[in-house]
């Protein structure tokens, strides 16, 4: 028996996230009506000029930035020639030498616990291919630009990465931290972030490269480890048959479960790479990248260590970390005083899950931080109950004032007031008497029931624990 490890590299392509193209103004939208978004640059007409989208170029060094790596504030889009029917230039216009930036690396946690770093080689700008639709029913294949030309990053690792596991982990970082950063939407069913795998094998210890085969276009994390595992055994039977590996483009047929060969691997010069005419150089200035650098938010390692800190629950830091806008909205509404937990459960609960339906950015959203923060201090004061605020939430959210002023105008403040409540609770007992010596006489599941009585005499207004406190001190069985 051979001891061969798996050595694998990463390239990942993610969209980025802007309006319009990476040369056009057409949308980037996903789903529309073929052919529905081009115009004469991402169609590929004789004579259109493409010109660069700066959003794109902002995007593309803010994740260089993120995973620290040097961005050039010079670097330059080349033509790789392709010939594809849904690549209408003939060409994609990336970049070869010099990349928008080169190196940096990510940290993620490995299966025993601890945690391993991957260098990156580079990060570099590129646009996308339409799409071919086969009509099988039709026999025929149609072909959809709406994609052609959208913005993309390419990130390329070097080959650090050696189990389905790392693979996997790696990645989920990667795109956890390009969504946070709200560089990619990050969808993967609809291709936004999608991964080539390089995968060799060596003998282990050996500090060589084997052959590699190269399984393009995987777009989970789970069919990304289920390729790697179908290769390691693949190629390591052939090794152990004496079989050269051959340097192949491999396709992952998620459905067998298998790889498959597409063809035999190209090698850069079978691009013709050339620098692109149409384009002048990608120039970032110094203070442009300064102000990038110092515009990076706290990274969402460090995030986490706070929301730890502040006791929150792993599925509250969880969304919060989702994206840089949950987080921040939940820092501006802290820093209006308010508890932690009562604020993250309220964004948790209502205010994330109804920005979500009315598709609004939380911090565009009418609801101001400062006024979730009060509502947590309503809250948090027993003054209305969470049953009201739920019921009230959706007035709340959208009246873009305090909610405190809107609760009190509605009536819908508690009844924690001693007295009028003591009058209902002596009200119920009159009216439920046979309860109530059941609850006297130790039957305590008759509590709940006295208590959902009170709450109704008052309109659902009554404080329920102030409730519950009062029927206990009326029915107590006196002395012993
Ligand atoms: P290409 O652009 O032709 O695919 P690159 O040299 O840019 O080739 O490498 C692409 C990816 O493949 C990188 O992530 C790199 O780390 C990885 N890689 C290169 N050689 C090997 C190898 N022998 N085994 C595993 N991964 C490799
Ligand atoms: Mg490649
Ligand atoms: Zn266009």
């Amino acid at each position: 028996m051979l001891d061969l490890e798996p050595v694998i590299g990463l390239e990942i392509h993610a969209q980025l996230l802007t309006r319009t193209k990476l040369f056009c103004a057409c949308p980037t939208e996903f789903g529309a009506e073929p052919n529905s978004n081009i115009c004469e640059v991402c169609s590929g007409q004789p004579g259109a000029l493409p010109r660069m989208n700066g959003k794109a170029l902002e995007l593309a060094a803010t994740a260089g930035l993120a995973l620290g790596s040097r961005v050039n504030s010079r670097s330059l889009f080349s033509r790789k020639n392709y010939f594809y029917p849904d690549l209408p230039n003939g060409f994609q216009t990336s970049q070869l030498d010099p990349p928008i930036c080169e190196g940096g690396s990510l940290s993620f946690r490995t299966a025993d616990g601890g945690t391993k770093s991957a260098r990156l080689n580079r990060v570099h700008l590129e646009d996308d291919a339409g799409k071919c639709v086969h009509d099988e029913k039709r026999g025929v294949s149609l072909v959809d630009l709406n994609r052609a030309g959208t913005p993309l990053i390419e990130i390329v690792t070097e080959p650090d990465l050696s189990s389905s596991y790392e693979a996997m982990e790696f990645l989920k970082k990667l795109h956890a931290l390009l969504v946070f950063l709200k560089v990619t939407e990050g969808r993967m069913e609809e291709g936004e972030f999608r991964c080539d795998v390089n995968i060799s094998l060596r003998p282990r210890g050996s500090s060589q490269l084997g052959v590699r085969g190269e399984i393009k276009n995987l777009n989970s994390f789970k069919f990304v480890g289920q390729a790697i595992e179908y290769e390691i055994v693949r190629q390591t039977a052939l090794y152990e048959r004496g079989e050269p590996v051959l340097q192949e483009t491999l396709h992952f047929d998620s459905r067998k479960g298998e790889t498959r060969s597409l063809r035999s691997k190209e090698e850069a010069h079978d691009y013709r790479y050339f620098p692109q005419p149409d384009l002048p150089p990608v120039v970032v200035p110094e203070a442009t990248i300064e102000a990038l650098r110092r515009g990076l938010p706290e990274s969402p390692e460090r995030a986490r260590e706070r929301l730890v800190a502040l006791g929150l629950r792993e599925a509250q830091i969880a969304l919060l970390l989702e994206r840089v806008e949950f987080l921040e909205y939940f820092d501006q509404a802290l820093a209006q005083g308010g508890e932690s937990g009562k604020i993250a459960s309220l964004m948790e609960e209502l205010f994330l899950p109804q920005c979500q339906k009315e598709g609004i950015s939380p911090l565009e959203a009418p609801m101001k931080p400062a006024f979730l923060a009060s509502l947590a201090k309503i809250l948090a004061s027993g003054a209305v109950g969470r049953r009201k605020i739920q019921e009230l939430f959706g007035e709340l959210y959208l009246s873009g004032r305090d909610p405190a002023a809107l609760l009190e105008a509605k009536g819908a403040s508690q009844i924690s007031d001693e007295g009028a409540l003591r009058e209902i609770v002596a009200g119920v007992i009159a009216k439920f008497p046979q309860d109530a010596r059941k609850y006297a006489a130790g039957e305590e599941k008759v509590l709940s029931f006295l208590v959902g009585k009170v709450m109704k005499e008052s309109g659902g207004r009554a404080n329920p624990q102030k409730a519950a406190e009062l029927l206990k001190a009326e029915l107590a069985p006196r002395g012993v």
